[in-house]
C-alpha cells in the first residue's frame, strides 16, 4: 500500500508540506514509547458531489479528549483542524479518503510531561479496511489491555500494539480478523472495530467500560433507533456469540462488515437476511447523505505549497 507519493501534501504543525520532505524527531517520546494519540476519520463524496468529512467534530473532539487524558498539551482548535483537513483533501485531490491526525510528543527520553505537542494530518485513498467479503473471525489469545492499566476510551498509539498482535495472530492462523475479550473474558471488540451480534430479532453489543465505544457504534445505534431495530448493551461471552444468528464489526475504517463465522462456527442466518445487512445498507446511505458533516468551504489564505 502506497500512502503517499512525491506529490502528496501533509499537514504539519500549521503548514502544508510535501509528505516526502516532512521531518520528525527521532528522539520523540512518541516513537520510543507509543505515547501519542490519533484519529481515524473518513471523508466521502456525498450524493450532491460535495466532499464531506463524516462526523468531523466528534472525531476532532475525541482527539482532544485523547490528548488531554494522556496529559499531552493540546493547543489546537477543532474548527481550524477541520478547515485544514478540507484544504488538505483538496490539495491532494481526494473526496473518498481516510484521514489520520496524529498528536505527538517532542524529543524526550524520560517519562516526564511535555510542554509542547505536535500535530500532523495525513490523507490517503483507502480501500475497504477489512475487505468486502464476510469475515472469518478468530477468538484471540490476546485480551484487550486492562482498563486499570490503560485508558481504554482513548485512542492512544501504544494501545495498538495489542491490536497488531491480535490481528497478526488471526491472519497467521488463516482467519481474516481477531475478536478480543476483556480482562474478565467477556467479548470486548476487534483490533480496530466494535462488534455487534444478532439474536432473536435484536442487536447486542458490549457495554462500555472495557472498549473504545466508537463513533460508528454510536451511528449504528442511531440508525437502529431510526429503523426501530432494538439494541441492547450488555456483557456477554464468546459462547453466547457463537450461538448468535449473525454478527458484524463496525468502525470508521471497517464501516459495517458482516461475519461468516467465529472460530469456524458459521452463523445461522445468511447475511442477506440479517439486521446487520439492513444496518450495512443504511450506513452506506447515511454517510453520503447531505448534512452528515460540514459542507465544503473555501479556505482562502491558507498557504498550500
Ligand atoms: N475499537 C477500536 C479498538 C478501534 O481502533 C476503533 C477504530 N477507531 C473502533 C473501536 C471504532 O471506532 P470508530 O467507530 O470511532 O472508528
Amino acid at each position: 500500500m502506497d500512502y503517499y507519493n512525491e506529490n502528496t501534501i501533509l499537514y504539519l504543525n500549521g503548514e502544508f508540506v510535501k509528505a516526502s520532505e516532512a521531518k520528525m524527531d527521532f528522539y520523540s517520546q512518541s516513537l520510543h514509547y507509543g505515547y501519542a494519540v490519533f484519529e481515524g476519520i473518513r471523508s466521502y463524496r456525498n450524493i450532491n458531489g460535495e466532499t464531506v468529512i463524516f462526523k468531523e467534530v466528534a472525531h476532532f473532539e475525541r482527539l482532544k479528549h485523547s490528548a488531554l487524558s494522556m496529559n499531552m498539551p493540546y493547543p489546537f482548535n477543532t474548527e481550524e483542524l477541520i478547515e485544514a483537513t478540507y484544504v488538505l483533501l483538496d490539495a491532494n485531490n481526494l473526496q473518498d479518503a481516510y484521514i489520520r491526525p496524529l498528536v505527538y510528543a517532542p524529543a524526550n527520553m524520560s517519562f516526564s510531561k511535555n510542554t509542547t505537542s505536535y500535530i500532523t494530518i495525513a490523507v490517503w485513498e483507502m480501500q475497504p479496511f477489512l475487505g468486502e467479503k464476510l469475515l472469518r473471525v478468530m477468538t484471540s489469545s490476546f485480551q484487550r489491555p486492562n482498563p486499570k492499566g490503560f485508558k481504554m476510551d482513548v485512542k492512544a498509539s501504544g494501545h495498538y500494539v495489542n491490536s497488531i498482535l491480535a490481528s497478526q495472530e488471526a491472519k497467521a492462523n488463516g482467519f481474516d480478523e481477531a475478536l478480543l475479550t476483556d480482562i474478565n473474558g467477556n467479548v470486548a471488540e476487534g483490533p480496530g472495530a466494535n462488534v455487534f451480534f444478532e439474536k432473536d430479532g435484536k442487536l447486542i453489543t458490549p457495554a462500555t467500560g472495557n472498549i473504545l465505544a466508537g463513533i460508528t457504534r454510536a451511528t449504528v445505534m442511531d440508525i437502529c433507533s431510526e429503523l426501530n431495530i432494538p439494541v441492547e448493551e450488555k456483557l456477554f461471552t464468546i459462547e453466547e456469540m457463537k450461538n448468535a444468528d449473525a454478527a458484524f464489526f463496525c468502525g470508521t475504517a471497517a464501516e459495517v462488515i458482516g461475519w461468516h463465522s467465529l472460530d469456524d462456527v458459521p452463523f445461522k442466518k445468511p447475511w442477506s437476511e440479517t439486521l446487520g445487512k439492513i444496518v450495512e445498507d443504511a450506513y452506506k446511505d447515511f454517510v453520503v447523505r447531505p448534512g452528515t458533516g460540514s459542507s465544503v468551504k473555501k479556505y482562502e489564505g491558507m498557504n498550500v505549497e
